[in-house]
């Protein structure tokens, strides 16, 4: 049976929507179980040879969308991908004949025997995962982390023992199909403007989010961050109601509300029952990550851990031997006395702002690629603030030039290669020249990761020499 956790077994006949990587792998795990499971995907006819080699290596008979309705009455469920909407034409045909169609994630849950932590959020989520991860691990908890972080939830779920624990990175895409996911602690770090093509609203985005905690129950935690004004306001007032779980906030400065906080440069924990004496965590100094931002992420991390039960020294060794991860704020060359700074993984405007406030000295910076309908006036304070020029790529080249301050100076480049170069020249000794491109990469790049890797390489490339 498919309505009950420990579910999905030979009785199923389950089709498999979008062969990516977490498609694949929940081929073979209900495969696995027994079910039959069948695959397809909306690939133009002429691509589907991978996917049907693919799918048949995993375990799955392959359906072509136009074979669809061969199958479609014999099904139990329909499992989504992730990066599949539940706008596709193919979701709406499977819906529109009965059958539940469900995330992957809601069905890495219900196959799953350990405690799950879920994490969400516009940014930090993967920062936030890893570090939690890390933190179970320097705690001696048996943990496997998986979703949006790299590795297909449900291969991790489909092995965990009942004594493991689960560190999920879930997207608000992903959240949208749920119907029982209810991981035993659940944060939502912010909501900020981003994948507004895909979202009618702000609103709509938000209660894509929301749905993290709309399953826990009192005997759960959610923790919460009280600064982000979007997820602050399910603190107090008329909205409190909407979290059944217990729930925990955290804040960069100690508020009525706050849990942990940080006060006199120091992270504080004011232990929401029992002695009620404020514990000193770790001083803000120690953490080994650029910028407010990932002290908020930090936060989080340490909250969700000691919700879970892990004391407070072990904690901050855990924090202190953490390392920022790829594409993150992470600096990848320096020569000439510039630094340069990979934050490729900034795909929306408050990732800009975010990234140009924890650098320190001045910034040239590289920004754009394809825009996701977000608005760029967001980032031009911060730009006027701290950048003394921008080198812009991409389709939203125009856009972001718009919204870029005057005396700011702005040039266009046609590469990485040529955007490096430029900013290379525009910076001087002691400058960092930052990759914080605020949009998606798919107009000159495969992924942010390979966007990453361009700017890494020229940056790394000897300046040529100047002749004459
Ligand atoms: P996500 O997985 O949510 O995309 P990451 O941890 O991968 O988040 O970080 C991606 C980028 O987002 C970072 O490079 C940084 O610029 C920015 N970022 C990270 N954490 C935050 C935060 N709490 N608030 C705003 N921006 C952040």
């Amino acid at each position: 049976m498919i309505g009950s956790r420990g579910a999905f077994s030979a009785d199923d006949r389950i089709l498999v929507i979008g062969l990516g990587r977490s498609g694949l792998a929940s081929c073979a795990v209900l495969r696995g179980r027994g079910a039959t499971v069948y695959a397809t995907d909306e690939k133009p006819a002429g691509e589907l040879a991978t996917p049907i080699a693919d799918a048949g290596k995993n375990g799955a008979r392959f359906v072509a969308p136009a074979d669809l309705d061969r199958v479609l009455p014999e099904l139990t469920a329909a499992v989504l991908s992730p990066g599949v909407p539940l706008t596709s034409p193919l979701v709406r045909r499977v819906q529109a004949a009965r059958i539940p169609v469900l995330s992957e994630i809601e069905v890495a849950y219900r196959i799953c025997k350990a405690p799950i932590v879920a994490v969400t959020g516009t940014k930090g989520k993967t920062t936030t995962t890893a570090l939690i991860g890390s933190l179970f691990r320097k705690a001696k908890r048996p943990t496997r982390v998986g979703g949006n972080i790299g590795n297909a939830l449900i291969a991790e779920t489909a092995i965990a023992d009942a004594d493991e624990w689960i560190v999920a990175e879930v997207s608000s895409f992903q959240l949208e199909s749920i119907r029982s996911f209810k991981p035993r602690v659940a944060t939502i770090l912010n909501v900020s403007p981003d994948h507004l093509d895909r979202y009618h609203s702000m609103d709509e985005y938000a209660e894509a989010k929301f749905r993290i905690f709309a399953n826990q129950g009192p005997g759960d935690t959610f923790v919460g961050n009280l600064d982000d004004p979007i997820v602050g306001a399910l603190a107090e007032g008329e909205f409190a109601y909407r979290v059944p779980a217990r729930a925990l906030w955290f804040g960069r400065a100690p508020r009525r509300m706050t849990a942990l906080y940080v006060r006199n440069e120091r992270i504080t924990y004011a232990p929401p029952a029992g002695d009620p004496r404020p514990l000193e965590i770790m001083p803000v100094s120690e953490i080994p990550l650029l910028g407010a931002h990932n002290v908020s992420n930090v936060l989080a991390a340490l909250l969700v851990s000691l919700a879970a039960g892990i004391d407070p020294e072990t904690l901050r060794a855990g924090v202190r031997e953490f390392r920022a991860l790829p594409h993150r704020l992470e600096t990848v060359a320096e020569s000439d006395g510039i630094r340069f700074v990979d934050d490729s993984k900034s795909t929306n405007p408050g990732s800009v702002v975010a990234a140009l406030e924890a650098m320190t000295g001045s910034v040239v910076l590289i920004a754009g690629g394809k825009s996701k309908n977000t608005d760029f006036a967001a980032m031009s304070d911060a730009v006027g603030k701290y950048a003394k020029a921008v080198v812009l790529i991409g389709e939203a080249a125009d856009e972001i030039a718009a919204a870029i301050p005057a005396g700011v100076r702005v040039e266009r480049a046609s590469s990485m290669d040529d955007a490096v170069e430029r900013a290379r020249s525009l910076a001087a000794q002691g400058d960092a020249v930052l990759l914080s491109p605020g949009c998606a990469s798919f107009d000159m790049f495969t992924s942010a990761e390979a966007r990453g890797d361009a700017f890494a390489v020229a940056a790394r490339r000897e300046r040529e020499p100047v002749h004459g």
